[in-house]
């Protein structure tokens, strides 16, 4: 049988694609793509003309058994996305514990993710981190989700549109006032910029300049202060030592 190739592609650097993902999107039998129109883009530059697919939220389940059909057959198919690693807050999950359920085989070509990149220029603590994704869009649930997240002791990192930036920052200010939060735009591409700054400042600093709120977002958000043992829980152990021989 074929393989199931999960191929990240670059989050807006063209220099950003490995070589070994270059050569995967052109040695495949097929390429599903969340739009085809996007990734033909990306094969034109890299001179390919490989066949593609389109495979997005609303027609995954129905597009699995086909493609699973065909990694029997023997054909080799890629996954990709519009950018960065398909299944990071885009399709494939679906299509990706079909094919394992199915008994085939799944492989990598990893490659950019804007959360990791984001994380790794950030300055905030990198060992332990919870991905939370895109925040919901409603501001009544957004600021919900934030003060559910906010004891959590691990960096937070969030994806975030143009759109919600604005409105998301005057959440994350209300909720969060004097935690770090570093913000990461348009990481690879020729505006890229981040800033860290205290979650109270962050909406300010956007309001300062247009150009600021244009493009796509990562957030950063320093995990909750480790917090003193509350008095009770001290005496508690302290009684507890007594009663230990
Ligand atoms: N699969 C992608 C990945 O691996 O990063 C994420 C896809 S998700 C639909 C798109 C979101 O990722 C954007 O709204 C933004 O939050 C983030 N993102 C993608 N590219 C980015 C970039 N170059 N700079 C900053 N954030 C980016």
């Amino acid at each position: 049988p074929g393989i199931l190739w999960i191929v990240a592609t670059p989050i807006g650097n063209l220099g950003d694609l490995s070589t070994r993902g270059a050569a995967i999107l052109g040695e495949v039998d097929l390429i599903a793509a969340e739009d085809t129109r996007h990734t033909r883009r990306l094969l034109d530059h890299l001179g390919l003309a490989t066949r593609t697919l389109s495979l997005h939220e609303h027609n995954e389940d129905a597009r699995a058994q086909g493609l699973i059909a065909r990694l029997r057959d023997g054909q080799s198919i890629a996954l990709v996305s519009d950018a960065g690693t398909p299944l990071i807050s885009d399709p494939g999950y679906r299509l990706v514990s079909h094919v394992r359920a199915a008994g085939l085989c799944v492989q990598t070509v990893p490659g950019a993710s804007a959360v990791i990149a984001a994380l790794s220029i950030s300055g905030l603590p990198t060992d332990r981190f919870v991905f939370e994704g895109f925040l919901p869009t409603k501001p009544g649930a957004r600021r919900k989700r934030l003060q559910a997240l906010a004891d959590e002791p691990r960096t937070l990192v969030c994806y975030e549109s143009s759109h919600r930036i604005a409105a998301c920052a005057a959440d994350l200010g209300a909720v969060l006032g004097e935690r770090a939060v570093t913000l990461a735009r348009e990481l690879t591409k020729r505006h890229e910029q981040s800033v860290c700054l205290k979650a109270c400042d962050l909406a300010a600093w956007l309001a300062d300049d247009a150009n600021r709120t244009r493009g796509e977002f990562v957030l950063v958000i320093a995990g909750a202060p480790a917090r003193d043992m509350p008095d009770s829980a001290v005496s508690l152990e302290a009684v507890l030592n007594e009663l230990v021989p």
